[in-house]
């Protein structure tokens, strides 16, 4: 008998394994896949080289109290991301910086300063109904089709017309030379590797890890009081509502026998006909290693459930099925797929850690 079942052994699980492990709570985590650490796991490749399965995963937050918490699970090595996109044949910083403008178009079209020029074609739209409008907005035509037109579209499978204004309204446009990726307080890599820090974090003599197990397979058999859910919500009710659209990633791994083959982590590729982006890991995970591995993504519809579609479809149907959830007593949703929301890993351990003080408010 568990006080309490957890499905999912992602960050969220983990982190509301631990906390209410640490409360005293008999806790069983099931997994479906082979590893604990959700999205965010890594591995060694066939070459020795450390790889994130899922895709790139770069850890970031302003959140002190999410710091703190998964700093007792690693160790960190400091890391500022930056992105470089492909356009026009030249690599230019991402987010759009001064510098980008300057590269594309010349020091003396920016001799007024970034704002004028961006003012001088920008089409103005005080309330931007969806993605398109909110980057037109801000940039104007051409920038908008070099870098976010089909970058975009290849991303999410929906013309940014079709997206929610806030896909696009995440990443900034800077009137200087900052070329950080994310501009957060704290911005690091676990020293030894998301997986280490995953096995820390699960290594409790309260929780109890079945691994490869889907919970559909077992929820007959399990004897437990209350249960969190943070596989995909829509599955849980076995899509009573129709399913919850995900966009889904292919991952093609590509190994060099070369130091290193890229100048900075990730490559932005708007105009590539398949790939968004490619990202080497050596420089984020501070590997030394002679060879180096490359990871191209290439976005789909099937396939694991990566990112939830923010638009205004599909955030009917997600209310309809958080509607659903309120009149389970004893079953709660968190995290990326449990809320059908995009997440970031620091927002996940913010849920989830409030999410544990309420429940325990609430006697669980
Ligand atoms: C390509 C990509 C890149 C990302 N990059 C970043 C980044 O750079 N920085 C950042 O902060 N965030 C990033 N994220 C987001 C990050 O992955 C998530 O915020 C985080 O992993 C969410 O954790 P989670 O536990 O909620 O979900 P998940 O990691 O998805 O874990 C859920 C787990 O539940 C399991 N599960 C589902 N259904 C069942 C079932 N029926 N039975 C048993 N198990 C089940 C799944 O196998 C999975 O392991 C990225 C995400 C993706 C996809």
């Amino acid at each position: 008998m568990y006080d309490l079942v957890i499905v999912g052994a992602g960050l969220t699980g983990g982190t509301l394994a631990r906390c209410f492990a640490e409360a005293g709570r008999r806790v069983l985590v099931v997994e479906k896949r082979s590893h604990i650490g959700g999205n965010a796991y890594d591995e060694a490749d066939d070459h020795g080289v450390l790889v994130h399965r899922y895709g790139p995963h770069i850890f970031h937050t302003n959140d002190e109290a999410v710091w703190k918490f998964l700093s007792r699970f690693t160790r960190w090595r400091p890391y500022t991301h930056r992105v470089l996109a492909r356009v026009q044949d030249r690599l230019v910083p991402f987010p759009i910086n001064r510098r980008t403008l300057v590269m594309l178009y010349g020091e003396e079209a920016l001799n007024k300063g970034v704002k004028a020029f961006l003012d001088a074609r920008r089409i103005p739209l005080a309330h931007p109904r969806n993605a398109e409008e909110q980057v037109l907005a801000a940039v104007g035509p051409e920038l908008y089709e070099w870098f976010f037109r089909d970058y975009t579209r290849k991303q999410w499978g929906r013309l940014p017309r079709d997206l929610s204004p806030l896909v696009t309204a995440r990443i900034p446009v800077r009137d200087n030379d900052d070329d950080r990726y994310f501009t957060d307080r704290f911005q690091a890599m676990p020293a030894e590797g998301y997986h280490a820090m995953f096995r820390r974090l699960f290594d409790h003599p309260n929780i109890t890890v079945w691994l490869n197990t889907s919970w559909n397979d077992v929820s007959e058999e399990v004897h437990f009081r209350r249960l969190i859910y943070t596989g995909p919500i829509d599955a849980f009710f076995d899509h009573i509502f129709g399913p919850l659209p995900y966009r889904s990633l292919k991952f093609q791994w590509k190994h060099h026998e070369e130091p290193t083959v890229q100048p900075v982590a990730t490559i932005n590729e708007p105009a590539h006909p398949v790939f968004t982006r490619t990202t080497e890991f050596k420089h984020m995970t501070g590997q030394v290693h002679p060879g180096t591995t490359v990871v191209a993504e290439i976005p789909a519809a099937d396939g694991d459930p990566y990112y939830p579609i923010p638009a205004p479809d599909t955030n009917d149907r997600r209310a309809r099925y958080l509607a659903e959830a309120s009149h389970l007593s004893a079953v709660r949703f968190f995290g990326r797929l449990g809320q059908y929301r995009y997440f970031n890993m620091d927002q996940v351990v913010a849920e989830a850690l409030e999410g544990f003080r309420a429940l325990r408010a609430e006697g669980w």
